[in-house]
């Protein structure tokens, strides 16, 4: 029997917007009780954060991990510890959060975009080596959606060049290429704790190395660059107060208790979505490299405008009659296309630091990124959660199939 709207009964799916689909509980607030009561409420004196903290470089299996107060400090923490010249480049993603690029333009280098794979998004090997120049300073990749990205290639091109590579896990919490944990590959791993990732404190975030010179850097750049404990402590050098507050520090320690059951459980779901919609025409379900494990932070699927009416747009309208809230072209534009970079907004008038680029740097012609015009037109990303049901995915899968007619 195929079902129609008006037969069945849509259900509202869990959301990671509230506490639907989201896995904040008894731990949490006894914790965030505990942390009120000491009425030590900074990191820098309490031990919440600093407990968050060890136990996350020992689940990443590294020496290095720093709590950050979003994942967009994440990235600035990564970048000011890299420390490029003004108008060195960092090759990286169009698509992915801005939190993930604007950083690189406070700390005066350049973004490179770097095409993308059309059929997951990530950049690879390949577009990453048509960008390189004895400028680049380091590469930003960005796990998009969960899916590790090809690092075994990346790093083939980077490490003769002795240029590090950051991974943006901030979707890829527990993801795994090859076997290996991402955010273990490159010199620095960033994640970030917003309302909608795999765990969250509502904003906050975690940097993570095995580099003590870069984590040392790191730790300076969150705390204003002051040397606490050093027999002469100074402000060594330009910085911020990034840092996570007690009452964030204790919801994510016990949020990191969840972590391996939510990723499994999204592992296991969209297994099982991928059946039910693995042979619908005009739909393509997403593509894992082999040997690669993808934790899912949303479900995007490539649409054949061809054999469905609309396209991506056209199913996203209609899968909203089934209460099902997708996004068609995820991002809407490539980051280059947003004003920031059009237009150089920056600092005052002096589209400070884009004087210093080379005109290639940033040379945004759209014939330059077939991948990333080829990718936003056909993906389609749906909401994807640990807590749903098999209900919630019969409805979800249901909804596609029928959604692909008008
Ligand atoms: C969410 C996200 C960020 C930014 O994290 P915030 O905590 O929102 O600052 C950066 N990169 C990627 C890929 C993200 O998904």
């Amino acid at each position: 029997m195929t079902l129609s709207v008006d037969t069945v009964k849509v259900v509202a799916l869990p959301s990671d917007q509230d506490a639907s689909g989201r896995t904040l509980g008894d731990e949490e607030i006894a914790a965030i009780s505990e942390a009120l009561r000491s009425g030590t409420l900074t990191c820098t004196k309490g031990r919440f954060t600093k407990e968050f903290e060890k136990r996350f470089a020992e689940l990443m299996g590294l020496r290095h991990a720093h709590a950050v107060s979003s994942g967009t400090a994440a990235i600035h923490a990564a970048i000011a510890a890299i420390d490029p010249e003004p108008g060195e480049e960092i090759i990286t993603t169009p698509i992915t959060d801005m939190g993930a690029l604007t950083p690189i333009l406070y700390q005066g280098a350049i973004p490179v975009f770097a095409d993308v794979d059309p059929l997951t998004g990530n950049v690879t090997a390949k577009t990453i080596a048509e960008r390189l120049s004895d400028r680049t300073r380091a590469i930003v990749v960005t796990h998009l959606f969960g899916n590790p990205c090809d690092l075994t290639g990346i790093l083939e091109v980077a490490r003769p060049r002795g240029v590090p590579v950051i991974e943006d896990c901030a979707q890829a919490f527990e993801a795994r290429h090859r076997g290996q944990k991402v955010g273990t590959f490159g010199a620095i791993g960033c994640f970030s704790m917003q309302q909608g990732k795999h765990i969250t404190t509502g904003e906050g975030g975690i940097v993570v190395t095995d580099d003590a010179d870069l984590a040392r850097r790191m730790y300076l750049f969150l705390n204003k660059a002051w040397g606490y404990g050093d027999p002469n402590p100074d402000h060594y050098f330009l910085a911020l107060n990034y840092r996570l507050s007690e009452l964030q520090g204790a919801v994510a320690g016990s949020q990191l208790h969840k972590l391996p059951w939510v990723a499994r459980r999204r592992q296991e779901l969209a297994a099982q979505l991928t059946e039910r919609l693995r042979d619908l025409e005009g739909i393509e379900v997403p593509r894992v490299a082999e040997g690669d494990e993808c934790t899912w932070w949303k479900y995007a699927l490539r649409v054949d405008p061809q054999l469905v009416p609309g396209g991506a747009v056209g199913l996203a309208q209609r899968l909203k009659r089934w209460g099902v809230a997708s996004a068609p072209r995820y991002i809407q534009k490539p980051a280059f296309q947003c004003r920031i970079f059009r237009e150089q907004a920056t600092f005052g008038r002096s589209r400070w630091p884009f004087p210093l680029a080379r005109p290639e740097a940033v040379d945004y012609s759209v014939e330059r990124f077939p991948g990333v015009f080829d990718y936003l037109e056909h993906v389609l990303v749906l909401p994807f959660n640990e807590r749903y049901t098999e209900a919630h995915l019969d409805q979800l899968a249901d909804a596609v199939r029928q959604a692909r007619q008008p």
